[in-house]
């Protein structure tokens, strides 16, 4: 969340993605209709890449046996998929579909908080061999994509590109507003706070409430966001289950309990802390090495509540003590 009093900006919010989007923008233009512009971006990208729902581009793309051809956003947005995938050795994987509905955490199958179970072990097995980005098969000239068995789900970056879209959107009605959008655990900001100052983003205690920060991070631009096994989960006998899947064995990933990236680009915010959080804590000097080199800095909290981060990720006490 964003710390502070922030008068004379304008609140928007509403619910897309299953998360609430929240703007906060000043702007000459009138801020009302740059906001309403960016929800509708938002629904259209919500049920143009919801994997669940008939007719959907990610539906057919998943339940058709043969090549589809699909519009250029959506072969940019598979190709970038696909390469953030290589990048991460497979820890971001956008062909887990089967895994993600197998565990209930697809936002469409409706499952109920009683009605959550861990799956059998056949099945999770199954569904790892039908799984894989390395089963997505793109023909660049017919712009044509073939899933092969897996199912695509891109629930790992598509808020980030949707942040990416909003900021396009306000840019080109106003590019000298400022202030910023939430999207559920991640933050695009527009412009500095009052036009100069920066914006004081807290990051949240893994295991205490909404408003309880560890510490802060400035930003003046950019994005943040936050992959945490404390978003959508369920527990049985003690034990957490939650949404982030380790792609190697089908279960949630224990490496970590929360992962914070900032980067100019919120797409690979948002799916670098997906990655983050599939490596884990065993493999940080990994993680500390790759992600400045691809653009993001990176703080992860270990399941002990040990703090790792990167060096230029620059944090800082709360600002009232
Ligand atoms: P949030 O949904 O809070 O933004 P993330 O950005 O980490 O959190 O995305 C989690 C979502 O990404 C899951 O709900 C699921 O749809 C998908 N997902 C789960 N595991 C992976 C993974 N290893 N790689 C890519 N996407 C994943
Ligand atoms: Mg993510
Ligand atoms: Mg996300």
């Amino acid at each position: 969340f964003i710390y502070g009093k922030t008068g004379q900006y304008q609140d928007f919010e509403d619910y897309i993605f299953g998360t609430y989007i929240r703007i906060k923008i000043a702007s000459k233009v009138n801020p009302e209709k740059i906001a309403k512009a960016i929800f509708t971006e938002m629904r259209r990208l919500e049920e143009k890449y919801d994997p669940y729902r008939e007719g959907s581009v990610l539906y057919n793309l998943n339940h058709s046996e043969d090549w589809v051809q699909v519009d250029d956003e959506t072969l940019a947005l598979v190709d970038l998929s696909l390469k953030l995938a290589k990048q991460t050795e497979g820890a971001f994987d956008p062909a887990l579909g089967r895994l993600i509905d197998l565990w209930g955490f697809s936002k469409y199958s409706q499952r109920s908080e009683s009605e959550f179970k861990v799956p059998e072990p056949r099945e999770i097995k199954e569904a790892i061999l039908l799984s894989g980005y390395q089963k997505i098969t793109v023909d660049y000239l017919k712009k044509s994509v073939k899933t092969n068995g897996a199912w695509l789900d891109f629930g790992g970056m598509l808020k980030g590109y949707a942040l990416k879209r909003a900021y396009q959107i306000a840019k080109e009605y106003d590019k000298n507003c400022h202030g910023f959008i939430e999207a559920g655990g991640q933050i695009m900001i527009l412009g500095p706070k009052f036009g100069r100052a920066n914006w004081i983003v807290g990051i949240r205690n893994p295991r205490g409430n909404t408003y309880d920060s560890i510490s802060y991070v400035y930003l003046k631009e950019g994005s943040i966001a936050t992959s945490g096994d404390y978003e959508r989960y369920f527990e049985i006998d003690g034990v957490r289950y939650h949404h982030i899947l380790d792609p190697q064995t089908g279960l949630p990933s224990r490496g970590a309990i929360s992962v914070s990236v900032v980067s100019e680009d919120p797409i690979l915010a948002d799916a670098l802390s997906t990655a983050g959080f599939v490596l884990g804590k065993d493999r940080w000097l990994y993680t500390r090495t790759l992600f400045p080199k691809l653009g993001a800095e990176v703080l992860l909290i270990t399941p002990e509540m040990k703090i790792l981060k990167t060096d230029n990720f620059s944090i800082y006490e709360n600002p009232d003590r």
